[in-house]
């Protein structure tokens, strides 16, 4: 089972190997500078780097910037920050691009030899030709002739070479329709290729440069999705006609999750659109954006190694990925306390017990290592308008980091309660009490928060290759509400992730500062109901 995919082991951790070990292992990861990365691309990079850890070998980070037209230097720099922040760090970092004159040379080999041609049928043409299995009339032409349109029209890219492409001949009409003759190299004037500039007029295709080049450098095991299973005997077939040293292949479930799009293509014109901030949008199933809503690092690892060897195609919720985010963060994230600014309520403090003071208190209960806080005590407390509305009056609560007190009296206007009236009873017993109040004393400098929570881009679960992407994007994807919160969270730093009593996990994204609100976002713990 090792060899093929994995099996379960008793610790419930996946047992995951790689076949044809013995002469050592280099993996690589090779993403396109055409976006930034997103999730689905840090389960590709992490499982490489999996194994090449576990086999003691390399890990090879390759640009494969064969497309002038996608790529951007932008992309490729952002995607080098985020597998650091993955804690991925390749043993080196390679461009397809730096072996433009190798794959050059290659392909007219591959025309020496009777092994590819140039074909200008049009492209619609081409394609019917190729999903009725007919042969393009281009397909006999004279390796002079392919060899003079290759190194002099296409290199050059005149006006005829533009309308030529060069085609691997492979196969007319095999059932595989990726043997049907795939296009290799195509010219490319539009855009300067940024790291080339206008060296180059014409430009390998994926089938063609990622075989030679991971034969090229060394890749022991190339690592893809599924969905290029039908390519593999192409993959092979162009190792062979090229001479070059075989590679395994070892292929890997794409991960996809509901209501979420993760094609960068797509991503970039939710970008363009304007319905997002940018690449790092806590909605967006970038690793930015997923870190900026409160990822952690180490759950995605781990979830990344569990879904590992399963070669199932499933769209995930994206439950399981965030229980296990909080199991994480729960035990180390300090607690403070957050009140709705819209209606809460004042109440007065009565009884012989009250006072005003400050105490030093632990940040986490459980925890000690996370540090203490100020908790203020006052004369005066407010309280959430839902907590007042659900006393009666007499009931014993507690509050909480104080103690239990009796609720005395109850003002309301119409439903909603305006002023409260609590006499202390510290001697109460905390676990008789049925509730467990948040309260924040007025005698602090309490702090203005923003409290932000986000639901999905897309309303549909999985969009299929039919459907218009702009058909299902939801106009309400943003919920700001305005509350208060105790002193000490005017320390809290930006990207610090927090808990507010009662009210969950937070990650901060705006830290306070004089005069303006900090700004949480709610981290999801996998347990919430699905929003309206
Ligand atoms: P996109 O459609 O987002 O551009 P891509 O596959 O074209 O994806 P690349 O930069 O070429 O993007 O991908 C780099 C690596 O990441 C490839 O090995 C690819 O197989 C892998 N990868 C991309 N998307 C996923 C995904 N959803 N799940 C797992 N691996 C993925
Ligand atoms: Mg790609
Ligand atoms: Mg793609």
């Amino acid at each position: 089972a090792a060899a093929t995919g994995g099996k379960k082991t008793q610790s419930g951790n996946f047992e995951i190997g790689l076949p044809n070990t013995d002469k050592g292992v280099v993996t690589r990861f090779p993403p396109e500078p055409s976006g930034y990365l997103h999730i689905g691309h840090a389960k590709a990079a992490m499982l490489n780097q999996y194994f090449a850890k576990m086999y003691n070998g390399k890990m090879i980070v390759r640009f494969d910037d064969t497309n002038p037209s996608k790529e951007k230097q932008e992309y490729q720099d952002s995607i080098l920050e985020d597998l650091s922040l993955l804690g991925i760090h390749g043993d080196r970092v390679t461009f397809t691009s730096d072996y433009f004159q190798e794959l050059y040379d290659l392909c007219v080999q591959m025309i020496k030899d009777g092994k590819a041609y140039c074909d200008d049928t049009p492209q619609e043409k081409m394609r019917d030709e190729r999903f009725n299995g007919i042969a393009s009339e281009n397909r006999d032409k004279s390796v002079a002739d392919n060899l003079q349109i290759f190194t002099e029209e296409m290199k050059n890219a005149t006006e005829k070479g533009r309308s030529y492409c060069v085609r691997a001949k492979i196969s007319v009409d095999d059932p595989n329709k990726a043997l049907r003759d795939p296009v290799i190299y195509r010219c490319n004037v539009e855009t300067p290729h940024h790291r080339t500039g206008s060296q180059w007029k014409l430009y390998p295709t994926y089938d063609f440069a990622c075989p030679a080049v991971d034969s090229i450098e060394g890749v022991t095991h190339a690592l893809r999705t599924i969905e290029y299973r039908d390519r593999n005997d192409q993959y092979a077939w162009m190792l062979n006609a090229l001479n070059l040293r075989k590679v395994d292949i070892w292929d890997f479930a794409r991960l996809n999750f509901i209501k979420t799009l993760l094609s960068k293509r797509k991503l970039t014109k939710l970008v363009d659109m304007g319905r997002v901030w940018g690449w790092d949008d806590p909605r967006f199933p970038t690793v930015r954006g997923i870190r900026r809503r409160g990822m952690t690092i180490e759950a995605l690892r781990d979830f990344i190694i569990s879904q590992g060897p399963s070669k199932n195609i499933v769209n995930l919720d994206w439950t399981l990925i965030w229980a296990i985010n909080k199991k994480v963060i729960d035990p180390v994230a300090p607690r403070f306390t957050a009140l709705w600014k819209d209606g809460v309520v004042e109440a007065d403090v009565i009884g012989e017990e009250a006072k005003e003071s400050s105490e030093e208190k632990p940040k986490h209960k459980k925890n000690p290592s996370v540090g203490t806080k100020k908790v203020h005590y006052g004369p005066r407390i407010l309280i959430d308008q839902v907590d007042a509305q659900s006393f009666k009056q007499g009931e014993e609560v507690t509050l909480m980091d104080c103690g239990n007190a009796f609720i005395e009296t109850i003002e309301k206007d119409g439903d909603k309660v305006t002023k409260l009236t609590i006499k202390l009873h510290l001697a109460g017993d905390f676990k008789k009490t049925e509730k467990k109040i948040t309260w924040l004393a007025t005698n602090q400098d309490l702090v203005d928060i923003e409290l932000v929570d986000f639901d999905y881009l897309i309303t549909k679960d999985k969009l299929e290759e039919e459907d218009k992407m702009e058909d299902f994007l939801n106009d309400n994807t943003e919920f700001r509400v305005s509350g208060v919160a105790d002193v000490n969270v005017k320390d809290v730093q930006q990207g610090e992730i927090i808990q507010f009593e009662r009210k969950g996990y937070f990650r901060c994204d705006k830290p306070w500062a004089q005069g303006e609100k900090a700004v949480f976002f709610n981290i999801p713990t996998g347990k919430e109901e699905r929003k309206k």
